[in-house]
């Protein structure tokens, strides 16, 4: 199938382009990679699209203080070029380069697909996500931004200005592990840990569930403690936050098992 007919702006800078979006039937595009397909498939049919790929503000990647600023419309590309540790490692590998090439990160936060690699790896890293509206700007941490499959706490007027990471110190642990049936594809399970307790932060979170990604916090804390942790309870942190069939159950268990493996080798 083919769009309906709609109307384009490509405005140069935030202001322009959130008068253009207070328009009836107007909506943001950014990398199209998500947008593009719903278009074919008419799932959404809007009259006016919002281009902000080319808004130098929200391309930048800035250290500022303690933190990474990351502009929405920064490609995964980039992140994969010009980041290093998780983010570099996340970015990487998302899909395949033609798709890192034009997708970006606040698109990939605001689609809010529960499989996606930002909404699970911004919530271990503790980020925040800092939108823009009519009624001003607000800062959101990335774990309460999105509320379902596809379903986030942005309004229709609003968008994604910049993600806000904390920069983790140089002592701090990793893991970020996926299922993924083909390389490219978005994966069946996943989880990311962050143990940095410099900082006093020991996230462990897991991802591609029915909504949105969910903390296991208890298990953070035996993480964090080093103690020796086996099957059953991944398995049990696991069904503490979701309730999956016992496929589903165990490779979330896996992945989960296999993050906090790569973040604290046994
Ligand atoms: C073949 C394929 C494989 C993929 N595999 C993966 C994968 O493994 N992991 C993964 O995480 N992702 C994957 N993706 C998704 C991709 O990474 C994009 O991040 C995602 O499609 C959305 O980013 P975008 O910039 O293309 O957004 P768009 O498609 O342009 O927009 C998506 C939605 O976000 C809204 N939007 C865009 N930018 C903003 C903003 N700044 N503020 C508010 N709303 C905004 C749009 O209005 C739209 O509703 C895959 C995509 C494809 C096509």
């Amino acid at each position: 199938m083919k769009p309906v007919a709609f109307d384009y702006t490509a405005p140069p800078d935030v202001k322009s382009a959130l008068s253009a979006l207070a328009a009836e039937g107007a909506k943001l595009i950014a990398g199209g990679q998500s947008l593009g397909p719903m278009l074919n498939l008419r799932l959404t049919r809007p009259r006016l699209l919002v281009d902000i790929s080319r808004i130098d503000a929200l391309r930048i990647i800035e250290r500022r203080g303690d933190s990474l600023w990351i502009g929405a419309a920064t490609t995964h590309a980039r992140i994969e070029d010009d980041c290093d540790g998780m983010l570099q490692t996340v970015a990487a590998g998302i899909a395949y380069r033609s798709v890192r090439n034009r997708g970006t990160i606040g698109g990939s936060m605001a689609h809010a697909d529960p499989a996606a690699d930002w909404p699970l790896a911004l919530t271990a890293f503790g980020a925040f996500i800092h939108v823009h509206g009519p009624a001003g700007g607000r800062r959101i941490p990335a774990g309460e931004f999105m509320v379902g499959a596809f379903t986030t706490t942005l309004g229709d007027a609003e968008l994604i200005e910049a993600v806000e990471v904390p920069v983790p110190s140089a002592d701090a642990r990793w893991g970020y592990y996926k299922f993924c049936r083909k390389t490219g594809e978005f994966p069946e399970a996943s989880a990311a840990v962050l143990l940095d307790p410099k900082r006093r932060v020991a996230n462990v979170v897991v991802g591609a569930l029915n909504g949105a990604p969910r903390r296991c916090d208890d298990l953070a804390q035996r993480v964090a403690q080093r103690d020796q942790i086996d099957a059953n309870a991944f398995a049990a942190a696991v069904a503490a936050v979701a309730d999956l069939d016992a496929l589903a159950l165990r490779m979330h268990a896996v992945a989960l098992a296999r993050a906090v493996e790569q973040a604290v080798p046994s």
